[in-house]
């Protein structure tokens, strides 16, 4: 008779997600599905372009973007970087199940940091009935980005698209409001350090997970058309709260992590979810790890 013990089930159902072990670390990559999109909100590249470049590449939906979460173990920690969308305008709503997946369970997260709050990234902090998903983490998020989305001033101004984004964001907030520690400088935790990535949001961070001479760069949203951004840089999103400082954010970035040839994962990299950059010519192609 085959015995597995619990701990080796859970190993096993692991296998059906990317995964790196980066020294003490293990990071999975955990999908929470898919929103719909539009090639429209990309600029400066005509629509017909954009879709031809997604359909070299073999994207079935091209206009679909793929939602990940990262779930880091290591150093006594279970943490969760960014939490999906949770279902929010019925986009992604997969995280949960597929953190059970993985063996987790909402209560064993015991932090969860944030690379920005737009509601494709928090919408999973909470449930369908409002409350806190997560029940035992602390919320870690930059200084900046919580004050931009509490900012009267800038709610005043917002479209009505964005009016919801605003009201969203300071309902999460507001459920996690004692168990959160804003930052300002790079050190988060113990070998998880932020990499400001201004132009996406104010307070858009990456974050550069080290151990034991590997790393991986967790770049939040520096792209949500990989195979379209990576080879064109300064094409930007509607998504982008600065479209040219988020484009030249992404250029400057392409070329470091090309040159150190470092392993970099994002929020809408797909479901392969880690890759590395390469330079090719002018510009730069992307290669997803096995
Ligand atoms: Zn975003
Ligand atoms: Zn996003």
């Amino acid at each position: 008779m085959l015995a597995i013990d619990h701990q080796g089930i859970a190993m096993m159902k692991d296998l059906i997600f990317p995964s790196q072990q980066i020294g003490d670390f293990s990071i999975t990559a955990i999908s929470d599905g898919y929103l719909s999109a539009s090639l429209n909100l990309l600029a400066p590249i005509d629509p017909a372009q954009a879709y031809r470049m997604q359909q070299e590449a073999g994207v079935s939906d091209p206009s679909s973007i793929h939602i990940n979460s990262y779930l880091v173990r290591g150093r006594d920690r279970t943490i969760l970087i960014d939490a999906g969308a949770g279902g929010f305008k019925q986009w992604g709503g997969r995280l949960i199940a597929n953190l059970a997946l993985a063996g987790v369970q909402p209560a064993d997260i015991d932090t969860i940091v944030l690379t920005h709050a737009h509601p494709d990234h928090i919408g999973g902090l909470v449930d369908a009935s409002g409350d806190a998903t997560f029940p035992q983490a602390e919320l870690i998020v930059h200084k900046r980005e919580v004050a931009f989305w509490e900012d009267d001033g800038h709610l005043g101004r917002a479209s009505e698209r964005a009016r919801g984004n605003f009201l969203f964001a300071r309902n999460v907030f507001e459920k996690y409001r004692d168990r959160t520690r804003l930052f300002c400088g790079h050190d988060v935790l113990p070998g998880i350090a932020a990499m400001p990535l201004p132009g996406h949001t104010a307070g858009h961070c990456g974050y550069r997970i080290e151990s034991q001479g590997h790393s991986v760069l967790v770049w939040g949203d520096i792209v949500h058309f990989p195979q379209i951004q990576v080879a064109r840089p300064e094409v930007s999103i509607a998504f982008d709260q600065d479209p040219v400082l988020a484009a030249s954010t992404r250029s400057r970035l392409l070329d470091v992590v090309s040159t150190d040839e470092l392993l970099i994962a994002g929020m809408h990299l797909g479901e392969l979810g880690f890759a590395r950059i390469r330079r090719a010519g002018a510009a730069y192609d992307i290669c997803y790890e096995a």
